[in-house]
């Protein structure tokens, strides 16, 4: 598979072209990034972290019958996808209370979440991905109806398998954030799981391990991803 044209360079992850139109490649680079792209910082073996993280993951879920676009790692910090056609809208699945949902709500962190919740957000730097509900999201042509009722029923089942995976390694899956897009008319999961786009603590001290350690100047950021990926059995180089 060649690398062609750049189509497209986030905060996190550069999209390039594939000589086949259905295939894009995502490099994950070491930029690390927070407050909608206010602070970035480069983050030494981040991106080699990300997409091993990432590559383990989406097998996992391949397992349980879940269809993402992950195809093949290429590289230390590339992946070979399949293109989708992305939805703007991310899911967020939260187990125990944190983040915006603590500012917004005034809880407790770490408050357990019974049933766990289902939240969208609009995809949007420049709005600060505000928050959405179904209804938005069909009115304004992002998703329809079904695709939103897949995308959830997805989410959760994610949600299922990798609770069990992270407290089998002694961790807390607080909340994460997915993202579908469409290919071939089938809604897939797509862009990243990683430590990055979602909460992980540990079970017994609630050591926070993920990119929260970044937003709130912790230190020791990537030793926290590489923490957890070796407690779940993620092979690092
Ligand atoms: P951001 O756009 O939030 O800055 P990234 O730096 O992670 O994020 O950039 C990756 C981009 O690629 C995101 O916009 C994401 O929606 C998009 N993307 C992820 N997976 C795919 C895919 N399989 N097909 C097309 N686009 C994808
Ligand atoms: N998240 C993400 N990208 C975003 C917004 C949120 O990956 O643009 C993840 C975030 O890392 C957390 C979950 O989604 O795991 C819920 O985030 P929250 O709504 O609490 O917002 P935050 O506190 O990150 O602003």
């Amino acid at each position: 598979m060649q690398k062609q044209q750049l189509l497209y360079k986030g905060k996190a992850k550069t999209v390039y072209e594939t000589d086949e139109p259905d295939y894009l490649i995502l490099h994950f680079r070491d930029d690390t990034s927070a407050f909608n792209g206010e602070r970035v910082e480069q983050l030494g073996r981040k991106g080699q972290v990300n997409n091993r993280f990432n590559a383990f993951i989406m097998q996992k879920l391949a397992e349980a019958g879940i269809e993402t676009h992950f195809e093949r790692q290429l590289s230390d910090d590339e992946v070979l996808v399949k293109r989708l056609t992305m939805i703007p809208v991310e899911c967020v699945v939260r187990n125990f209370a944190a983040g915006s949902l603590v500012r917004r709500l005034g809880l407790e962190e770490g408050m357990p979440l019974t049933p766990p919740t289902f939240e969208l957000f609009y995809k949007d730097d420049g709005l600060g991905d505000p928050m959405v509900n179904e209804s938005l999201s069909i009115s304004l042509g992002w998703a329809t109806q079904e695709q939103l009722d897949t995308m959830r029923e997805i989410t959760f089942k994610v949600n299922d398998v990798l609770k069990g995976l992270f407290d089998e390694g002694g961790l807390m899956l607080v909340d994460f954030k997915l993202e579908f897009g469409v290919f071939q008319d089938r809604i897939v999961l797509g862009d990243e799981f990683s430590p990055d786009g979602c909460r992980i603590w540990d079970k017994e001290t609630k050591k926070k391990l993920d990119k929260d350690r970044f937003r709130q100047s912790l230190g020791d950021v990537i030793e926290s991803y590489e923490e957890v990926a070796r407690r779940i059995g993620v092979p690092l180089a």
